[in-house]
C-alpha cells in the first residue's frame, strides 16, 4: 500500500515536527497492460503526488509499486529500487505534464526537446536520432520542417503534441498524463484525447490519466479511481462508475458536472471545503461534507473494499457488502 507523507514543521527557530500531511495514503490498485485508468478528484486530493510516487519522481514514504518489465518478465518494486537500478526502466515510464506552456524549455528547439530523452539514455545519435524525431513529430501531427523552431512559435495544442512526442520517442510502456488537456480549449482537448487513444493501440501503451474533469475521463478511460483526501474512495470500470456510482463523493462529483440541457436541473451535492490532509477529521474524511453521514462515519475510517466484481468503495454504507477477491500481482503470474 503506497503512501507519501510530508512532515509539518513549526515556524519557531528550532523547527519541530508538529504534524503530518498525508498527501497520499494507503493506496492500492492494479493496472493491466493496455489499460487506461483515470485518477480523478478535486485539487489537493493527492492525484499528482500519487502519479509522481508511482514513477519515482518522488520517493514514497512506504509501500510498493510493482512493475512488470515486459523485456525480462520480471517484477520490480519501483519504490525501493536504487537510482542506478531504476535508470534502465526510466524509458518505459514517462509523464506528460499539465501545462504545455511551461513544460517545454523555451531556449531549446523542438528538435532538442524531443531528442533529449534519446540523448540522455544514449539510445540513438546522428541520422538515426534525426529520423526518429522526424517520425515521431509526424505521428503526433507536427511537421518535421518546424523542428528548428522554438516552443513559443506553437499553439497550446501543438505544444502538448510536442510533449507527447518527447514522451513517446523512447517507446515507453506506461505514461502518466497529469491534467494533460486541462489547459487547452475544449475542441483542442478532444483532438489531443483522440491522439492519445490512437497512440495507445499503436504503441501498446498503458495510461494513468489524471484529471479533475470527469467528462474528459469518460472518453478515454477503461476504469476510474476517485480520490479524496489522499485516498482512493472508489475504483470501478467506467460504465459502472458513471451509471451506478457507489460512493457519496463520486455521486457528488458527477452531479457537479455541468449539464448543457437547460431543462434538466441537477441538485448539487458538493458543498463545504475540501478536507485538509494535514488535519483530517476523525472517521471518514468526507464526513463533514457527506449528505449520508451516519454516527459510525465520525468514528471509524472506512477501508476500500470490493462491493461487486466491478467496484471497490470505501464507505460505511457498503459495510455489509459481499466480499469479492481482489487480484494481486502474484495471482497473475
Ligand atoms: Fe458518507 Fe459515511 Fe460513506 Fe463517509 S463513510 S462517504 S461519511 S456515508
Amino acid at each position: 500500500r503506497l503512501s507519501k507523507h510530508y512532515p509539518v514543521l513549526s515556524k519557531s527557530l528550532i523547527r519541530k515536527r508538529i504534524g503530518t500531511v498525508r498527501a497520499c495514503d494507503n493506496i492500492s490498485f492494479d493496472l493491466m497492460p493496455g489499460e487506461t485508468l483515470g485518477l480523478v478528484g478535486e485539487s489537493g486530493c493527492g492525484k499528482t503526488t500519487l502519479g509522481r510516487a508511482i514513477l519515482r519522481a518522488i520517493k514514497p514514504t512506504s509501500g510498493e509499486v510493482l512493475y512488470r518489465d515486459e523485456t525480462s518478465n520480471h517484477y520490480h518494486d519501483l519504490a525501493s529500487l536504487r537510482e542506478a537500478e531504476l535508470k534502465p526502466l526510466r524509458t518505459q515510464l514517462q509523464m506528460i505534464f499539465q501545462d504545455p506552456f511551461s513544460s517545454l524549455n523555451p531556449r531549446m528547439t523542438i528538435q532538442q526537446i524531443v531528442s533529449e530523452p534519446l540523448r540522455i539514455h544514449r539510445l540513438a545519435s546522428g541520422s538515426e536520432l534525426h529520423d526518429r524525431v522526424a517520425a515521431i513529430l509526424t505521428r503526433v501531427g507536427i511537421r518535421p520542417e518546424y523542428r528548428n523552431r522554438y516552443p513559443h512559435a506553437f499553439s497550446g495544442g501543438q505544444r502538448q503534441r510536442i510533449g507527447i512526442a518527447r514522451a513517446l520517442i523512447v517507446r515507453p510502456r506506461l505514461i502518466i498524463a497529469d491534467e494533460s488537456v486541462s489547459a487547452l480549449d475544449v475542441s483542442v482537448q478532444a483532438q489531443v484525447i483522440n491522439l492519445l487513444a490512437d497512440l495507445q493501440d499503436e504503441y501498446r501503451l498503458t495510461y494513468i490519466f489524471i484529471a479533475h474533469d470527469l467528462s474528459v475521463v469518460k472518453h478515454i478511460c477503461h476504469r476510474v479511481a476517485v480520490m479524496y483526501a489522499g485516498r482512493i474512495v472508489e475504483i470501478a470500470d467506467k460504465n459502472t462508475l458513471f451509471e451506478n456510482p457507489s460512493h457519496p463523493y463520486t455521486r457528488a462529483l458527477l452531479n457537479a458536472v455541468p449539464c448543457p440541457d437547460p431543462d434538466i436541473t441537477i441538485e448539487h451535492q458538493l458543498s463545504g471545503e475540501v478536507a485538509d490532509v494535514a488535519n483530517l477529521p476523525t472517521g471518514c474524511a468526507f464526513n463533514p461534507r457527506c449528505r449520508e453521514v451516519m454516527p459510525a462515519c465520525r468514528e471509524q475510517r472506512p477501508e476500500l473494499q470490493a462491493i461487486s466484481d466491478r467496484t471497490q468503495a470505501a464507505c460505511h454504507l457498503h459495510n455489509h457488502a459481499q466480499t469479492v477477491a481482489i487480484r494481486t500481482p502474484s495471482d497473475r503470474s
